[in-house]
């Protein structure tokens, strides 16, 4: 099988980083992103949507910043460090639910009571960091974007994908769909 270079460069961000953990959860950057992806693919996602449940925090292996950042008051922004890595290489479907998964976090805050409620205690920590709650403006102007019901797809599974110990399939078994979702010109 001959991956596309892009793809090849997502399978090593993983072996390089994907043992990190995954911001104060009992699961690492890897299994995080290998369950959410699989919560996609379950779900009936297409590929687009599949490959970014996979790639929603390749920001997180892109900075150096700590696991716990956000314990220590920082918000490492990482939807807009992937979001800005991705852009170039996959098509917008891919990416702007990837930019846009931490807003959809604010967005069900603030339509959704129970949703804050349900939120573990790092998603909680870090909505402070990243704004809290959206306003009523800041909620209608999610919803011009024309991946934002997409977004909010990719907020539920990342949410859920946290299981310690859940058998999932590998990174390497995902680059057929990685290689569907690469832009024509990605190096
Ligand atoms: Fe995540």
């Amino acid at each position: 099988m001959s991956l596309h270079p892009t793809t090849a460069t997502v399978i090593d961000l993983f072996a390089m980083h994907g043992s990190s953990e995954y911001g104060g959860e009992n699961v690492t950057q890897e299994e995080h992103a290998l369950q959410c992806a699989e919560l996609a693919a379950a779900d009936g996602a297409p590929a687009t949507l599949v490959a970014a449940a996979l790639l929603h925090d390749i920001g997180h292996l892109l900075h150096d910043l700590p696991a716990d950042a956000p314990e220590r008051g920082i918000d490492d922004l990482h939807e807009a460090l992937g979001g800005r890595w991705l852009e170039s290489r996959f098509v917008p479907a891919v990416t702007e639910p990837v930019r846009l998964h931490v807003a959809a976090k604010r967005y069900l805050c603030a339509t959704e009571p129970a949703y804050e409620a349900a939120l573990s205690e790092p998603s909680r920590v870090s909505l402070g960091l990243q704004g809290g709650p959206f306003t009523p403006d800041e909620v209608a102007e999610f919803e011009m974007n024309p991946f934002w019901r997409d977004a909010l797809r990719l907020r539920r599974w990342d949410d859920t994908g946290k299981v310690d110990g859940l058998e999932t399939r590998l990174v390497t078994e995902f680059a057929d769909v990685l290689d569907a979702c690469v832009l024509p010109e990605a190096e």
